[in-house]
């Protein structure tokens, strides 16, 4: 192991890490996995497993002392002074909102992941930057894989702290390893007697990192020769804030979530316990990817409340506003927009507790599921807030204190804005989560049938994978009743019979489709990003279809039979984008745009950048008005920094 890499990794060095860290076995179904071979298993989740209406009893306290806090708390306090207050955050503490999930028996409030979710959406509508605090704390910070992978005695050390209110951050990200975890430079080198690791690195971005008392942070340790190839190793360690060396060397600030306790974390000379590692040396990244398949449930449920929320302010707001002798709701631009984000939320809402609802029945792989769950909530919460704010028209772009001061409703659909963004970015960004989701799409087509396809196959290796593949494949147009697959009318969804019936077709279209890329396209579809991604976006939206039908049917049975309109809006919605994606699936342009692509990239186009003022012209300035006092001392150590 090298102690300070200077050179980046290799396109195959980044690969390789990917890949030892990749989860390859499917143990459980995935209703997810299925639709991308071409398998529509409606059994895997219909009927929608039902409310656990014991859990809802044992969550309703906390949740009715949640909801009374976030009535009271003062967003744009938060937002203006970039701080939340230590009062509110010692309240959160003694109503247990850092141990929601925490088993009893360890201090915690001992309630289930859809609680959680719920409480989060709750938070979501309200403020962002509180909701960074409890959700990097509980998805992502030590209590989420202390659950999956701590030992007996981690979790006697560990959980009855975090549980009171030890507020914990997940250390990941660093200045070169951003997406790409094969660029880490932070290292935990053991000590001669093998019983301690000495963390040295910075950490970037860190929530939570600048009040957390806890965090996980990945290190690399030593490398281990596997096959003759020496492999990197990533490892999980639990460090305590209070260990001599954890230091914040800046917060940092944001376009939005003004609040956040985000920070570059130094580690110096840390001298961490091996007893400290969670799971096992090496298993580091795979143990973040694993923890992230839950934590990844959270953020989509946060999109369903921001979306719930816009879709409130603009029902209120085009009712009211008259324009052109009309509330502005009825002139169609803006009902269609109204009719987009309703048909919008109900589905987030169904993707995040259809999600979450799987993972509570157990013995079901979410790892699709909440992937493409936090790709498909991010970008249509992002649509929903952005046509809020063109509804609300110069009110959504003004600030809700400006507002105030001119005597109107103070309503924050530009603070909205700047805190959702972000969500398309972190625990995945976008093209993360797309390629993550068509590395499993692609995976099954691969094994199967790529040596018939490979140039370099013999006739021998081509022969045997035809036939390990053709009992598959002759499945998809014949569709037969094993596995609970079959052909049927549906007729007891009623009105949205059609569009299951769409589902299933069309997910057969998708593995063809899929099929045909591979065939097509050969070892090249990997680097085919675009082709993938129009594949992903299809099976996501499928997924989404899915989810809304089978809700609708579990809420018009449970005596709510309006969201019947909501689920057939949003399908046929879906059914217009998937047309679309099938129509350019294989992009008629993509050639053209990454040419046109290279040649800006090299300069040839720089004359279009002509007649703008210089770059960096800010920063002299901004560096001078640096409020030295906004700044933590480089030296200090992080728990000076504890309130
Ligand atoms: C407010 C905030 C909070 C955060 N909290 C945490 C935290 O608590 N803990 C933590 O560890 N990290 C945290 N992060 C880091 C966050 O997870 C990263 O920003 C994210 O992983 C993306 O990394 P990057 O910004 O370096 O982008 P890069 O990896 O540099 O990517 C830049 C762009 O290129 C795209 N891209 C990259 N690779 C590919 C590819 N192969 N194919 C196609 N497109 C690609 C990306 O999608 C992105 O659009 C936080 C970041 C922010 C801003």
């Amino acid at each position: 192991m090298t102690d300070a890499p200077q050179a980046l990794a290799t396109e195959k060095e980044a690969r390789d890490v990917a890949e030892d860290a990749r989860e390859t076995e499917w143990e459980h179904p995935s209703f997810a996995r299925e639709l991308f071979l071409g398998r529509f298993r409606l059994d895997l989740i219909h009927p929608h497993p039902p409310a656990d209406e014991a859990e809802e009893e044992r969550a309703r306290p906390f949740m009715e002392k949640l909801q009374a806090f976030i009535d009271k708390v003062n967003s744009a306090e938060i937002d203006r002074t970039g701080e939340i207050p230590e009062e509110l955050v010692q309240e959160l503490r003694d109503m247990g909102a850092f141990g929601i999930k925490i088993p009893k028996e360890y201090g915690g409030l001992g309630l289930s992941q859809m609680s959680y979710i719920r409480a989060m959406e709750l938070v979501t509508s309200k403020d962002g930057s509180l909701v960074a605090l409890l959700s990097a704390s509980q998805s992502i910070g030590v209590p989420q894989p202390l659950k999956l992978f701590g030992t007996e005695d981690q979790k006697r050390r560990f959980f009855p702290r975090l549980a009171k209110g030890a507020i914990s951050a997940f250390a990941l990200t660093e200045v070169d390893a951003g997406s790409d975890p094969a660029n880490m430079r932070t290292t935990a080198t053991p000590t001669e007697d093998g019983e301690h690791f000495i963390i040295n690195g910075e950490k970037l971005w860190c929530t939570n990192g600048t009040r957390a008392e806890l965090f996980v942070v990945m290190a690399r340790t030593p490398d281990v020769e596997k096959a003759g190839r020496m492999h990197k190793q990533i490892t999980a360690f639990i460090v305590d804030a209070s260990m001599p060396g954890v230091g914040v060397a800046h917060r940092l600030r944001f376009m939005g979530l003004k609040a956040i306790e985000n920070g570059v974390i130094r580690f110096d000379s840390v001298k961490v316990p091996r007893e400290n590692i969670l799971w096992g040396e090496g298993k580091g990244l795979k143990l973040a990817l694993v923890t992230l398949n839950t934590g990844r449930l959270t953020l989509p449920a946060g999109c369903a409340g921001a979306g719930k929320q816009m879709l409130r302010i603009t029902r209120k707001w085009a009712n009211e506003r008259v324009q052109w002798g009309q509330p502005i709701g009825k002139h169609e631009a803006v009902a269609q927009k109204l009719a987009q984000m309703a048909a919008y939320t109900f589905a987030m809402e169904a993707v995040a507790e259809l999600a979450t609802a799987l993972y509570e029945k157990g013995g079901y792989d979410i790892r699709l599921e909440a992937a493409i769950a936090k790709l498909y909530n991010s970008e249509a919460g992002w649509r929903i807030i952005d046509d809020t704010l063109q509804i609300r028209g110069g009110r959504g772009y003004e600030t809700a204190e400006s507002l105030a001061r001119r005597g109107e409703a103070p309503i924050a659909v530009e603070r909205a804005m700047r805190d959702f963004r972000i969500n398309l970015i972190f625990e995945g960004s976008s093209e993360i989560m797309r390629l993550f989701i068509a590395r499993e799409a692609v995976d099954h087509h691969f094994r199967m049938a790529f040596d018939i396809v490979k140039p370099e196959s013999t006739m021998k290796q081509r022969l045997t994978a035809l036939g390990k593949s053709t009992p598959f494949y002759l499945s998809w147009p014949v569709p037969t009743h094993r596995d609970g697959y079959q052909l049927r009318s549906y007729g007891e969804f009623g009105k949205l019979a059609t569009h299951v019936r769409y589902l299933e077709r069309t997910t057969r279209h998708l593995g063809r489709a899929i099929f045909h890329a591979m065939v097509r396209y050969g070892p090249k579809l990997e680097r085919k990003q675009a082709v993938l991604f129009r594949a992903v976006d299809i099976g996501s939206e499928l997924f989404a279809m899915s989810a809304a039908c089978v809700r609708a049917q579990m809420l018009k049975k449970k005596g709510q039979p309006e969201a019947v309109a909501l689920a057939d809006t949003f399908c046929r919605e879906a059914r217009l984008r998937i047309s679309e994606h099938f129509r350019n699936l294989h992009g008629p342009n993509d050639e053209n745009m990454y040419k046109l692509a290279m040649s800006v990239l090299k300069g040839e186009h720089a004359w279009l950048e002509k007649g703008i003022a210089a770059e960096n012209t800010e920063m002299g300035d901004t560096m001078a008005q640096i409020d030295a006092s906004d700044e933590y001392d480089r030296s200090s150590t992080l728990s000076h920094t504890l309130v």
